[in-house]
Parts: structure tokens; sequence; C-alpha cells
């Protein structure tokens, strides 16, 4: 019997791409082979995205170019997975009426037995979880599956980096954010668990792990004997696990940074010196149209307890611009905050009204979409000055690079020759423990290892370094910076952002991100 095939799009933010990798693992286990192309598929997923329109639109767009494949092929199973499966199953039905399976976040791990039932039945399957007001909290938690089977190596784009899912949902319901209800209460998940599945996969080679969760600082495990394990000490625990050479955990919610997590920062050497702190706007006001729950004088004195306490941290945020409301002297606040910040970098959004929140319900979108693009041009104008700032400062130090291979420049070229073997110099890219993106040259063999590089050049995105003369650089010599090479590969942005930016993963292994 001929392999079955699968094709699946991403998009949205960490988690989702995380979701796809199990659910790709999960219908390999069942004899799938994953396919790149639309053409020789049997089995079409689409894992979506509600955070922002414009990623809603590109899944229907996507639905609408898979219609006549559908029309050709009847058998082929078309399946809409994810926020937008949870939020919209009744629209997708009119949108795309030949969808065949309809599968909210937490419910994913039923994806190949509702694939099977698909092919058997011929009939339409939906699996949802329980709607925020549809239940007691208890009976809610209980439907949102986290869904974290046996992890498979090959369904990642390096066997040495890999996403774990510490905690699912989120329970701070930003008015902008559909979050808490296409992913439900926050629940975290127990920490033997975890480190179960951390253990599994730094036997698989995997180096460095990222713990995703919404609001990963809130993190905290209650046992029901009384015991409770906050982030800190989960870190610590994780710290033990041999083998294992870095922790990261995004994102963050800036209430939440309690000083023991960053004591656990500043003393695990495992423990990336990083931390991504959406901070969405610095003024007080459109703070709390957001329901953020904190001021932007309470943001900073987060900002600068996570510096004192933790020398050197490097840390990241989010920005949303023309949010209901925002006036020219809210935005300026804004740019004050940024300019001031002095953050590695920000992601910047547009604000998009989705429907359902309670911005949509309470606050007009009153910004003209030219001025929320403007706006987001200036904000980007201040941060990458900022970051440019930043970067310089790392000129002339040596900084640990774990090697994530080849640039997207040197990806972009041929795939023949001793390059491809692995034995040519060719443009590597990696991150430093702060998480800055470091370019660099080298062959290809030093891919999952960690070396010292030093840093010569700097631009607003990326470090250019050289790796020390004399040392091990996979076979060739240390070679000439190359500082117009602004390559690194595209990652998916963090997760606490009512906009998440659309996914991009390095490699193919689990489908091309739509947007
Ligand atoms: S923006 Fe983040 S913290 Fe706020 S509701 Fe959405 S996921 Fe939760």
């Amino acid at each position: 019997m001929a392999t079955k095939k699968v094709y699946i799009e991403t998009v949205g933010c960490q988690m989702n791409v995380l979701d796809s990798e199990l659910v790709v693992g999960a219908l390999r286990r069942d004899g799938y082979e994953i396919t790149d192309t639309t053409a020789d598929a049997d089995v079409l997923l689409f894992n979506t995205c509600s955070v922002r329109e414009h990623a809603e639109e590109k899944v229907y767009s996507a639905l609408g170019r898979v219609g006549p494949l559908k029309r050709a092929r009847p058998e082929t199973v078309v399946g809409v997975l994810g926020c937008m499966a949870q939020k919209d199953q009744e629209l997708i039905r009119k949108r795309a009426p030949f969808v065949d399976l309809v599968v909210g976040t937490g419910q994913l791990a039923r994806v190949p037995e509702l694939v099977e039932a698909v092919r058997r039945t011929r009939q339409p399957q939906y699996a949802l979880s329980l709607g925020r007001t549809d239940a007691g909290r208890h009976e809610v938690e209980a439907s949102f599956v986290s869904f974290d089977p046996a992890r498979d190596a090959t369904m990642r784009p390096t066997p040495f980096q890999a996403f774990v899912r510490v905690q699912i949902g989120c329970d701070k319901f930003c008015t902008y954010c559909v979050v808490p209800t296409t992913r439900g209460p926050e629940q975290s998940r127990p920490p033997e668990h975890i480190l179960a599945e951390v253990r599994q996969l730094v036997d698989q080679g995997c180096k460095e792990v990222t713990l995703i969760g919404q609001t990963v600082n809130s993190y905290e495990f209650a046992h029901g004997d009384g015991r409770r394990t906050p982030l800190s000490a989960l870190l610590a625990a994780m710290h033990d696990v041999p083998g294992l050479d870095r922790i990261k955990f995004v994102t963050n919610f800036p209430k939440d940074m309690t000083d023991d997590l960053l004591a656990a920062v500043r003393d695990l050497p495992k423990v990336m010196k990083y931390l991504h702190v959406p901070a969405q706007s610095g003024c007080d006001d459109v703070l709390k149209r957001m329901k953020r729950l904190y001021t932007a004088g309470e943001y900073v004195e987060t900002l600068a307890r996570c510096r004192e306490l933790v020398p050197g941290v490097a840390v990241s945020s989010d920005f949303i611009v023309g949010f209901c409301g925002e006036t020219e002297a809210s935005f300026e606040k804004t740019m004050d905050l940024v300019r001031a910040a002095r953050f590695k970098n920000s992601f910047i959004y547009k604000y998009s009204e989705r429907p359902g929140t309670k911005a949509a319900e309470r606050y007009p979108d009153d910004v003209p979409d030219g001025v929320k693009k403007r706006r987001n041009n200036d904000l980007l104008l201040v941060q990458n000055a900022n970051s440019l700032a930043d970067h310089r400062a790392q000129i002339g130090t040596t900084v640990e690079v774990l090697v994530e291979g080849p640039s997207k420049r040197e990806l972009g070229k041929q795939t023949h020759g001793p390059q491809a073997a692995g034995f040519g110099v060719m443009q590597l890219t990696g991150r430093a423990m702060t998480d800055h993106i470091v370019v660099f040259d080298g062959t290809a063999r030093l891919t999952g290892r960690t070396i010292r590089v030093r840093v010569e050049d700097a631009s607003s995105f990326t470090l250019y370094g050289r790796v020390p003369t004399g040392e091990h650089v996979g076979g060739a010599a240390a070679v000439a910076v190359i500082p117009d090479a602004d390559e690194a590969p595209a990652y998916p942005s963090p997760l606490d952002f009512g906009p998440p930016s659309e996914a991009t993963l390095p490699g193919k292994r689990i489908g091309l991100p739509v947007v």
C-alpha cells in the first residue's frame, strides 16, 4: 500500500509551531509521510491563528486555493486546526464547506483518529473544547488537553533545539486578545511530565529547550498536597538534567516577574540571560483600556529590577500601536518608553480588532490605518536605533554561540560542492546566551555545537563575528567577517502578544508557514 502523505501549513506563534510538530509526529506514527506540496497530499492541514485578521484571511485564501483540488480528488482530507477552528467553526463551515475536519487547540491529540474517521465515514468531524462560559472551570479545563505525546526529533527544524510546553491557556483577559477564548483557562503541566519530556529530548540529541507558555512566568503547579512548584523551581530541576546545555523561556507577563525567578535566571548557568517582557504601550490610559494590569511606571520598575537582579540580561518587548483611543500624546509616551528602555529588540504590530474580544465590544477601532502604519514605522526607527546601540556595545566581546546552521543567505546559494558536504567555509548563524543573533564563517559541521565567537561588527539585527584564530572551526581556518550579510533564520515571535506574528520556521519538515 502506498504511503499516505500529509501537508501542513502553520500560522501563528511558537505554540502553533509546536502543535504542528506534535500533530505531524502523531500522524507519522500512523504511517504518514510529510510532503511540502499540496498536489500529492492525502491530508491537507491548516494550523491557524486568530490573533490578527490578516492571519485569518490568509488561511481562507489558502483554503480557497485547495477548493479545486478537493473537487478533483474528493477523498483528500482537508482540516482546519487551532485557534480559528476553536473560535469560528460555523464560519469555516460557511466559507469553506468542503472542509472535513475542524479541530480546536485543546483537541489536537485526536487528529489521527479524526482523519481516519473522515476517511472511513466520508463525514466531516468536529472536535472542539468548551467555551469559557459553557461550564464550570474544572470542566472547561478538562476539555483542553495539553497534547504532549512522545517527541519526534525528525519533526523539528534542528534536532538540538526544541520547544517544550509548560503551560496552556491564559487567565489575563487583555481586552484585545482572543487567546483566553481559543486556548482556554491557564493550566500548568506537572513538573515531572515536563522533566520526563526534557530528558527524552536530550536523549534524542536536544541541547536547548525553549519553555513556552502564554504567560510562562506565571507557571505554578499545585501538587494537591499543599506543595507548589513555581517556574524558578522548575528551572532549577531542569538545570540538573545531564546533556542539556541551554534553557530559555517565553513569554513573560510583566506583573508576574518575581525576584525568585530572576535569581534563578542569574544563578543557573544553563538559563539564557534573556527575558522577553511585553510592554504593549507606554501610556497608562491605553494600558488600562488594554487591561494589562500595570502602569507604564510599574513596567519601568520591573525592567529596572530585571537588570538589577540579572546583570547583563538582554530584554526584548512587544508593542501594539494604534490601539483604540491611542492619541498622538499616548503614542509619544510609548516612544519615550522605547527610547529609554534600551530593549534588545521589539516586536511591533498594528492593532487589529478581533470580534469577540472586550476591546471590540467596548471601544471603537478609531485610529486610521495610515496613522497605525506611521506609528509602527516611527516606533521601529527608534527601536532599530536602540538595537544598533545595543549590538554595537557587544563589539570586542566574545560570546558563546549555539550554532544553528547555514545562514539564510547561505541557504539561498547552491546546494552542491564542498559547502553542501560540510567541508567548505560558509556563513553560519546561531544565538548567543543573550539570544542575540550571531553570524560568522565556519563549516556546516559546527552545526549543533556551542563555540566561542568574537564579535567584530554589528547591525540593528545581527552581530557579525569571527571564530578566534587557533580555535577549531570544523577543519577550516578562521576567515574574514562579511559585514553586509544580514541573514539569520526567521523565527516565530513569542507568545504574549495579542498579535503574535505569523510563524516562520527554519526548514520545511512541518510544511510552510502561510503568511
Ligand atoms: S495578550 Fe497574553 S496575557 Fe494578554 S490575554 Fe493574550 S495571551 Fe493572555
